[in-house]
């Protein structure tokens, strides 16, 4: 989480004590919605846990990859700016599924920052089928990959991610091209600094504001339209891999990344599950 998450997590805070009754809700973790086989989470979590689509979502993501850096290399003449990927960390090249896990053996059915703050030092991430294999390809042909990633864990934030990269053995995982924004989650400027010395063949990653800002709206409908927008880009500039578990989907719902865990927002998730629904003939 960065810090405007949590400062936006503390003012709703706030605004649940000044509002008395809702003051409770704040922090309901395990509350009755939260428990057993009424976890709101089981089957996003199960599907990353277990479904080999979710898996082959990822190879067929880098298969792609593959095949645009490919034809980027045939197009390339003398005198161009050398080629450069850019990806984001989380969910697009390293895998958080066991986090997942233990958040459903808790019985948590939201993010917790706390946790994850907690189990990043441990490296027990995986890197994504088919990351490696797309990275070290790149690195083969003399294309360079810079890691842009928001991320606040305090002070050893940017050692940890080193750490995380280096644990599965990534290449290019040195201070020039890994970039963690501990206060913001814009990435465009990192992207902009990169795209003036590179020509950026691809962005990867697992949320539409690694591609770019203009998707970073609350409203589920104007950021799907803004994303209609760019239709083109998908699969050609941008590779998208799959998130059910967290992301800006969730803010567009919430207007926070990582809404509290209370029942209003369990209530506002099932009406978002059910934003459209069939209304039976009487
Ligand atoms: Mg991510």
């Amino acid at each position: 989480m960065n810090k405007l998450s949590r400062a936006a997590i503390a003012a709703l805070c706030a605004l649940s004590v000044g509002y008395g009754a809702q003051a409770a809700e704040a922090d309901n973790r395990n509350g009755p919605s939260g428990n057993g086989g009424n976890n709101l989470l089981i089957a996003a979590a199960a599907w990353k846990q277990t479904a080999a689509e979710y898996r082959a979502l990822y190879h067929q993501a880098f298969n792609l990859a593959r095949m645009r850096l490919d034809q980027a290399l045939a197009a390339r003449k003398p005198g161009d700016k050398p080629l450069a990927v850019i990806t984001d960390i989380d969910d697009t090249v390293l895998n958080a599924v066991n986090y997942w896990g233990y958040l459903i053996q808790k019985d948590r059915d939201f993010f917790d920052d706390a946790i994850w703050d907690k189990w990043i030092p441990e490296n027990k991430l995986t890197a994504t089928p088919g990351a490696l294999d797309f990275f070290n390809y790149a690195k083969s042909q003399g294309v360079e990959v810079f890691y842009v990633s928001s991320r606040d864990q305090g002070d050893k934030t940017y050692e940890y991610a080193l750490g995380n990269l280096r644990a599965v053995g990534f290449p290019y995982v040195d201070e020039k091209h890994v970039t963690i924004l501990r206060d913001s989650s814009n990435k465009e400027p990192r992207q902009k600094e990169i795209a003036a010395q590179y020509e950026v063949v691809l962005l990867l990653g697992d949320n539409l504001n690694d591609f770019q800002r203009k998707y970073y709206v609350k409203n589920v409908d104007e950021r799907a339209r803004l994303m209609e927008e760019d239709r083109e880009l998908f699969g050609r500039k941008f590779i998208l891999m799959p998130n059910p578990t967290d992301g800006h989907w969730m803010r567009a719902i919430f207007g926070d990344s990582e809404p509290p865990a209370t029942d209003r927002n369990r209530e506002i998730f099932k009406k978002a599950a059910s934003k459209s629904a069939w209304r039976p003939a009487p």
